[in-house]
């Protein structure tokens, strides 16, 4: 079966289904050419990712190409910062545009031209109604509009006004161009849609050639057309706006000679996630975030810094699939994507969350020795690491009960545990401060028998705890990230998103992780055995001193966790 570069088996859906249908009857020759057209106006998150997966996925299935177009048609909003980033994002996921990186913009020339050229078949107007006159004569669901006053200007005095629109000579809102189509259409969207308007601004690319900018309906379509695009995949509210795509590339026709397929599909919603730019926006503008890259955030920046692979998030987007329906995926599809990759990519190492000191009593004092820890269970060929041991060393907390309920098998007073990778130890006596709180345990340890040795199998013990010699530990910095959202819908309960955020959502503690860890490069990925999947911080972590951002916990734990 052919493989995607997340090397999930490939599943047919809706859009192979045409391309196939298309390639079958020869319509573009066999071409696939699809494009990502992300707008410069904020930074990318998953859903954009489920985008870039499915574009420039089909493209490299069907050896085609795929564009990376920027829309940039709203110079107030758009900035170079959000251009870089998303370029970054795109290559970051494993994908590669070659030399077809365009811009909206690049077009500005041309569109114009073929605004002209409406204007001169008699398709769209000048109107020099104010925007609220437009909406009010716009009619409703139910009712249709009414002809703008302006609509039957002869073709001259148009040409003449929209070449004065562009020379700069009116104020903004004094004038739009309008494509002349039919104000009683029950398509809202072809009730002579605006496709010019005047705007004053600098444009980060053309800077002031231009005073009037191109609308993005208007655009788009001619845009896919020049770059002789096949398939425009993009998500399910451009239905209503496929008449008027198809609408405008049949005018130009003659001029354009390319008519792309707009396919829509059902955007990615995602639970305990919002995402759209405005609510993430919201969430760095009034600080509630840390930041665009937060690793809490749905943005791509983020979830790179909480731990995410590209693989994992190729993996989701091609498990979550295509379809033509809204739906919702549970954020535990995304979560298991990672431990999946993670449980076979990342290595083994030791950290103690919750740190317990355990002392051996018949170890001697001065006395340590190296044991041998595998760096994957399953890759022999990754080899073994060396973890000290020694006296004195640390135990979870949460491994240790002083009144064990039923089914603890771990440590408790008189009783017995492997500890992994060395010896078997059995408790014999606690400490505890004035509060009455645990402050060490002692035990005595069992010399013949040592995990490696003849004498490991010389009993069965139930328990298998990890440790760390004390003397050998490092202090590290972990971040506990836990979901942004305690509603599964934040978006659509009918309430404020920001009402449910998570009070616990980051949590720092301070840890002891084995001498190796030590090296961590940042965004190197580990499993903590029996805690979880962590990865180094981009920006906080070096070697020599690194901090850690937990990506997600070896289990879903959130259930038990939220009813607790
Ligand atoms: P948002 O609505 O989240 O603010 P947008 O749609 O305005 O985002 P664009 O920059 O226009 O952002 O999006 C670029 C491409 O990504 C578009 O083709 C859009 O359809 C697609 N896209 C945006 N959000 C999602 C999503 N949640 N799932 C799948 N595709 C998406
Ligand atoms: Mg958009």
């Amino acid at each position: 079966m052919k493989k995607t570069p997340a090397e999930e088996p490939v599943v047919s859906n809706f859009i192979r289904s045409i391309i196939n249908e298309d390639n079958r009857a020869g319509k573009w020759k066999g071409r696939v050419e699809t494009r990502f057209p992300p707008e410069p106006n904020g930074y990318l998150h998953i859903g954009h990712a489920k985008s870039i997966c499915l574009n420039f996925g089909i493209a490299e299935e069907y050896q085609g190409i795929c564009h990376l177009r920027f829309d940039d048609t709203n110079p107030e909003k758009e900035a170079q910062e959000y251009v870089d980033a998303i370029c970054d994002n795109v290559r970051w996921l494993g994908f590669d545009w070659g030399k077809h990186l365009y811009y909206s913009s690049d077009y500005f020339d041309q569109l114009y031209m073929f605004a002209e050229h409406l204007i001169t078949l008699g398709r769209a107007y000048v109107d020099s109604q104010s925007a609220e006159e437009i909406r009010e004569r716009r009619g409703t669901l139910t009712q249709p509009g009414q002809d703008s006053p302006y609509r039957e200007r002869p073709v001259a005095e148009n040409l003449d006004l929209f070449r004065r629109m562009k020379a700069g000579e009116f104020p903004e809102g004094a004038h739009v161009l309008r494509a002349k189509i039919d104000m009683a259409s029950p398509n809202l969207n072809l009730r002579d849609p605006v496709i010019y308007r005047i705007r004053h601004v600098h444009h980060q690319r053309t800077g002031n050639k231009w005073c009037i900018y191109p609308m993005y309906d208007y655009t788009h379509c001619i845009s896919d057309a020049l770059e002789k695009i096949t398939h425009s995949l993009c998500t399910l509210e451009f239905e209503d706006h496929r008449p008027l795509y198809d609408w405008v590339l049949d005018q130009l026709n003659n001029q354009l000679h390319c008519h792309p397929q707009q396919i829509e599909f059902a955007r990615l919603n995602l639970t305990y996630t919002v995402m759209s730019k405005r609510k993430l926006i919201e969430l760095v503008d009034q600080k509630l975030v840390d930041g665009w890259d937060d690793p809490r955030l749905s943005t791509i920046a983020g979830v790179r810094r909480r731990g995410y692979t590209p693989r994992s998030i190729r993996m989701f987007a091609e498990r979550i699939g295509v379809s033509k329906a809204d739906s919702w995926i549970d954020i535990n599809v995304l979560e298991d994507c990672l431990r999946e990759d993670l449980n076979e990519n990342a290595p083994r190492r030791i950290a103690i969350l919750k740190p317990l000191k355990l002392i051996i009593d018949n170890y001697p004092d001065d006395q340590e020795e190296d044991c041998h820890a595998p760096n994957h269970p399953q890759k022999p060929e990754w080899d073994k690491r060396t973890v000290p041991f020694s006296k004195i060393i640390y135990i979870e907390q949460d491994d240790f009960m002083e009144n064990p309920v039923k089914g603890f098998f771990r440590l408790a007073p008189d009783t017995e545990v492997r500890l992994r990778y060395a010896y078997i130890v059995k408790c014999v006596r606690i400490e505890k401060d004035a509060q009455g709180d645990i402050t060490a345990v002692h035990c005595t340890y069992d010399p013949d028998t040592k995990s490696g040795t003849d004498g490991a199998n010389k009993r069965k013990v139930k328990g298998n705890i990890h440790w760390l010699s004390a003397q050998h530990a490092q202090h590290i910095e972990i971040r506990l990230y836990d979901r942004l959202f305690t509603d599964p819908y934040p978006d659509i309960s009918g309430k404020d998103y920001k009402t449910s955020l998570n009070p616990d959502s980051k949590t720092t503690i301070h840890a002891y992780a084995e001498p190796k860890l030590y090296e961590a490069e940042p965004e190197q990925c580990f499993q903590f055995e029996r805690n979880g999947y962590f990865v180094a911080d981009k920006l906080a972590s070096q070697p020599g001193r690194p901090v850690f951002n937990r990506a997600v916990t070896l289990r879903d734990t959130w259930a038990k966790q939220s009813n607790s």
